[in-house]
This record gives structure tokens, sequence and C-alpha cells, in this order.
């Protein structure tokens, strides 16, 4: 089955499982590069990397508007409870759950995690996604870490389709730490996220997705906000 992946910015993305869409870290009406509002959203799961602001910002309206299940650590379980947020999955690294069109387990990441208030947003987490017949790594922001290698390595016969990563360097790893990555992980396909959104985090994609392809690495794609990849199965 295909599958579409859209981003709509920053760090933010849509993924249609072709049983469902799956909506990563909300960040819509206060990034400056997204492709649409938070109003227009429409998902079936959203599934939350960390805490911080440009990961969450529109997760309360939009869970509560779409009643789309929410997967995330306990420590913002707890706090999407605290704001009337009902239908929430709480997990922990390692973990696996259903969603729409397969399964995503919680995986590691080295970065930090608070919630817009302060309080404490437990450890931040990427997503492993078996979903519509693929696999697809959303490294969420992180370090360069090597246990990539283990995340890459295949299981049930597999290995990882699409990954997708932060190059904006900064507040998570860079391009040259994540060429590394991707020799780690081995991804068929790779798509840069967490870049360009404010003049910190701006990077040259098209000079990265070069690199990548010419060291024979990935297939690298470079999308811009609201520009969607149809990935078709092996
Ligand atoms: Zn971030």
């Amino acid at each position: 089955m295909p599958l579409t992946l859209t981003w709509t910015g920053h760090a933010t993305w849509l993924i249609d499982t072709g049983s469902g869409v799956l909506l990563v870290d909300p960040f819509f009406d206060e990034c400056p590069t997204a492709s649409m509002k938070a109003n227009d959203v429409a998902c079936d799961a959203i599934l939350v990397t960390h805490g911080h602001f440009d990961h969450v910002a529109d997760l309360i309206a939009i869970a509560k508007r779409t009643h789309a299940r929410v997967f995330c650590n306990w420590e913002i379980e707890q706090w999407l409870t605290q704001h009337g947020v009902t239908a929430v999955q709480p997990m922990n690294i390692g973990g696996r759950a259903m969603v729409p069109g397969g399964t995503a387990k919680m995986e590691i990441a080295h970065h930090s995690s608070s919630l817009p208030d302060g309080s404490y947003g437990g450890n931040p987490a990427g997503w492993v996604l078996d979903v519509g017949g693929l696999r697809v790594y959303i490294a969420g922001d992180t370090a360069l870490f090597s246990d990539m290698a283990r995340i890459g390595r295949p299981h049930d016969g597999k290995r990882i389709d699409v990954a997708v990563l932060p190059i904006g360097d900064l507040f998570t790893m860079g391009p040259e730490d994540s060429l590394e990555a991707i020799r780690l992980l081995e991804p068929r396909i790779v798509l840069p996220s967490h870049y360009g959104t404010w003049p910190p985090i701006e990077q040259n994609a098209q000079a990265w997705a070069q690199k990548v392809r010419a060291a024979g690495l990935a297939d690298a794609r470079v999308l811009i906000p609201g520009e969607s990849l149809r990935i078709e199965d092996r």
C-alpha cells in the first residue's frame, strides 16, 4: 500500500497510511513556514515526540476538535488530561502501540523535554512506524547517537523505508552528523526536518541532499512545506 508523507513545515508531518492519517508534532499557527492552519488539519491519530512548544503548540486544540487519539509519553499524557484531552494513549520508550494503519514504537532520542507551562515533559522520543507495509523512522529532535545502528537493523526482514531526520543544527544534529546517522540507519529514502523555520536553523537542504546522494547513502528528497511524497511498497 502506498504511503503519503506531507511536510507542513518545521517538524510537523502528516502521514497517510491508507487506513488513517497520523499527525506528528502539531505546530501550525505560530510556525512561520507552516503550509496550513491548525483548524484545517484532519487526522485520525497524533504522535508526539516531546513537549517543546514547536512540537505541541496546536496539540490540545487539534486533539479536542478531531478527537484523534494522542500517542505520547506519560508526562505529556498528564498535561493533556489536565487540559481536558481525554483520548490519550500514554506510553514510554521501548513500547509499541497500535495506530491506524499499523504500529508505532517509541524510541530513544537525545534532547530535552519540558511543556509550554514549564512542567516536566518526560524523556524526548523518536518513532518507528510500521504502517501501510512500510517502515518509517521519525527521529524527532535528537543528536546523533550510536543506537541508530540498532534502530536501522532489519527486523521482520524489513529495513527502514523512510527516515525523517533533523538537519537544522544548534538544537539538534546538523547536516554533517545527519550523514553519519544515515550511515547507521541505512534507510531507502531520507527526508530532512526541523530546519529553515527561523534564521538560527537555516540550512541548505539541497546541498545536504546532494552530499547524501553523492556518498551513496540514501535517496534524499527535499520537500517544501505543503509538499507530499508518495512512497510505494517495495
Ligand atoms: Zn524542536
